[in-house]
């Protein structure tokens, strides 16, 4: 692989790229900019957002722009206002040491006046969408006479939003002798004769197989009924929410706005995008959402367009878009840069030959999954909530007095009473009749494909309870071998959630005991291994999560040194052996009487309190938001 100098990138570029932490040149990259910058030829690019196509073109054309002329000079041209801003912004850090170099985005829903007078201050480099310059050519405010560089980028989206006419418009006033680029994600007819009739022999340059899907993104689809879809939307959600950062489409703007509504007041920190929301609101909504101040943006194909965010998790369709190709244009804005992500899909019964279509013209892979059951969601947020606290450090300078107050007060609690009042606040938003809610898997249509059984994949099997985790330098790699290994199970159909102390093993159910036998009580650095079903009351664990073998407690062990609020610990690590575990108290979750002695402060908080997750949740980033007018 060559490096961007290599390429023929000059210094000036070189520094401002590096700036942006782009090491090495993408493969779109890598083919274009020397055919660019060495070559007089057209470009025809086969290339996905995602791909580093900005840089494909913006780089060369930046190196290749004449600072001390003023006129037009390179033209870009793309579907929607958030690509223009996008290209504009990617272009200008290009440019950061290149002084001298002018660009001006133009699209619609912003003042044209504004953008008339940024035009009359002179610009080399014009982005614009198709209908906003054609408003501004017929003003003569802009001048595409002596164009030496024209850029189709996005060019099938355009096509799909009606935009040929106008594109062939622009084109047909540019001079003959410019040269054009065409980047688009997919190759119909319709580009190949803009392509014949508008560029002269095309370098053809494609990065991965005609409309296959990108290697990193994982396609899955859940079945269930329609009337179920946001109940499963939420319950996938909420199994994924450590660390989701999604976009969920819908069909129409309505669907966008109602369920994000939904979400946000069931605390969820959401927004949307619709062709109905102003330009400032987009902007703001497009910001938070890039800052991570919302973490789930829904948006209609139109509205999300352009928008260029990296490190989503996940893509969600709530509904499957009506043209197939805008699937592989949804899933592509997850997995970018080289990183992973899932592209998801709330199957109705009905649609399954829907996906078998987009498997078979987008060529990808579904995999079936199972939505998880309430009692799933609740076991996977107890594992992080867990996870967090024991690794939690402590912060010894918030300790004033006050804070001491409060710790002292705590500390008059016996721990496994204090430990469970937590729990009870963590785990409030469980309630009973969250736990009850029913099953959303829909018995319909399953592919069934690459062999794969949805049952095998999914959450549906049994869970087991292993008391080993990251404490004894497991990760989910790791661990899924060591299990499949000493169990003789393959590891396809190993599913596992690994904590700092312990670890849940989901297997198919006839695969379930030969794991435990094999598991439980063999030896692990010197400790005796317990496997179990997880909250299997016949076990005599009694369902507790404690450790057993060599007396590694929880938050004992290893942890024991450290002690909440500075003080001295009330018990030693070996006490603390279960948590929630059967021979408890008797306290529900819900929270007990008070331990007589305690200062009636505690109890006022406690009824106050509203949960660790449901006020996490509740406050998330000021969900009492801006309704559409
Ligand atoms: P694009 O396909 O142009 O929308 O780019 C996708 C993302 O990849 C953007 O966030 C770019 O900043 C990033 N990117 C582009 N080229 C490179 C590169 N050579 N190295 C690292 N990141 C890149």
């Amino acid at each position: 692989m060559k490096n961007f100098s290599e390429l023929g990138v000059d210094t000036l570029i070189l520094n401002a790229i590096q700036e942006l932490g782009f090491e090495n040149p993408t493969a779109i990259q890598e083919q274009s900019i020397p055919v660019y910058l060495e070559t007089e030829r057209d470009i025809l690019g086969l290339a996905q957002t995602g791909t580093g196509k900005t840089a494909a073109f913006g780089v060369p054309i930046i190196q290749l722009i004449e600072p001390q002329s003023k006129f037009v000079q390179a033209l870009i041209i793309c579907p929607t206002r958030e690509l223009c801003v996008q290209i504009s912004k990617d272009l200008t850090a290009y440019g950061k040491f290149k002084p001298g170099i002018n660009i001006v985005s133009v699209y619609g829903g912003s003042s044209i006046e504004r953008q008339v007078s940024e035009l009359k201050r002179g610009a080399q480099i014009v982005v614009a969408t198709p209908g906003r310059l054609m408003d501004l050519m017929e003003r003569k405010a802009v001048q595409i006479k002596h164009v030496k560089y024209v850029v189709l980028d996005e060019a099938d989206e355009m096509l799909n939003m009606g935009f040929e006419e106008d594109v062939e418009f622009i084109l047909g006033h540019t001079p003959d002798e410019k040269r054009v680029c065409l980047f688009s994600a997919t190759m119909p007819k319709q580009i190949r004769n803009i392509a014949n009739r508008y560029m002269k022999d095309p370098v053809e340059l494609s990065v991965g197989k005609s409309n296959s899907g990108n290697a990193n993104i994982t396609h899955q689809y859940a079945t269930i009924h329609a009337k179920d879809k946001y109940a499963a939307l939420k319950r996938y959600v909420d199994f994924n929410s450590d660390n989701i950062y999604a976009i969920i489409f819908c069909k129409t703007k309505n669907e966008t706005q109602e369920v994000s509504d939904k979400l946000i007041k069931d605390g969820y920190n959401a927004d949307c995008l619709h062709g109905d929301l102003s330009q400032a609101q987009r902007e703001k909504v497009m910001n938070r959402f890039r800052h991570h101040a919302i973490r789930i943006l829904l948006a209609t194909d139109v509205a999300a367009r352009g928008i260029d965010v990296t490190g989503l998790t996940h893509v969600i369709h709530f509904q499957l878009p009506d043209e197939i190709e805008n699937y592989t244009h949804r899933s592509g804005r997850t997995a970018r840069a080289g990183k992973t992500g899932v592209s998801f899909t709330l199957l109705n019964m009905r649609e399954g030959g829907r996906l078998k279509d987009i498997e078979r013209i987008s060529n990808v892979k579904f995999e079936k999954i199972m939505i998880p059951s309430a009692q799933e969601v609740r076991d996977k947020k107890l594992l992080a909530f867990t996870d967090t606290i024991i690794n939690t450090e402590i912060e010894e300078h918030i300790f004033d007095v006050q804070v001491q107050k409060a710790v002292d007060a705590l500390m008059e609690l016996d721990t496994k009473e204090l430990v469970q009042k937590i729990l009870s606040l963590e785990l409030r938003r469980f309630s009973v009749d969250f736990m009850n809610e029913p099953d959303l898997n829909a018995s319909g249509f399953d592919k069934g494909s690459a062999g794969k059984d949805g049952s095998t994949r999914g959450y549906k099997g049994s869970r087991i309870f292993v008391s080993l985790g990251k404490k004894d330098g497991f990760d989910i790699r790791s661990f899924k071998d060591w299990v499949a290994d000493a169990s003789n199970i393959s590891w396809k159909d190993l599913r596992v959630d690994v904590s700092g102390v312990y670890s849940f093993v989901d297997a198919l159910p006839e695969h379930a005991q030969q794991i435990i036998a094999a598991l439980n009580g063999q030896q692990y650095a010197g400790r005796s291994v317990r496997a179990e079903l997880s909250g299997d009351k016949s076990s005599g664990g009694g369902g507790s999560y404690g450790r057993g073998g060599g007396g590694r407690s929880y938050g004992g062990g290893e942890s024991s040194g450290r002690s909440y609020g500075g003080g001295e610990r009330r018990s030693g690590g070996g006490e603390r052996r279960s948590y929630g575990g059967g021979e408890s108290s008797g306290r529900s979750y819900g929270g007990g009487e008070r331990r007589s002695g305690g200062s009636d402060r505690g109890g006022d908080r406690r009824s106050g309190g509203g949960g660790f997750g449901g006020e996490r949740r509740g406050s998330s980033e000021g969900s009492s938001r801006r309704r559409r007018s």
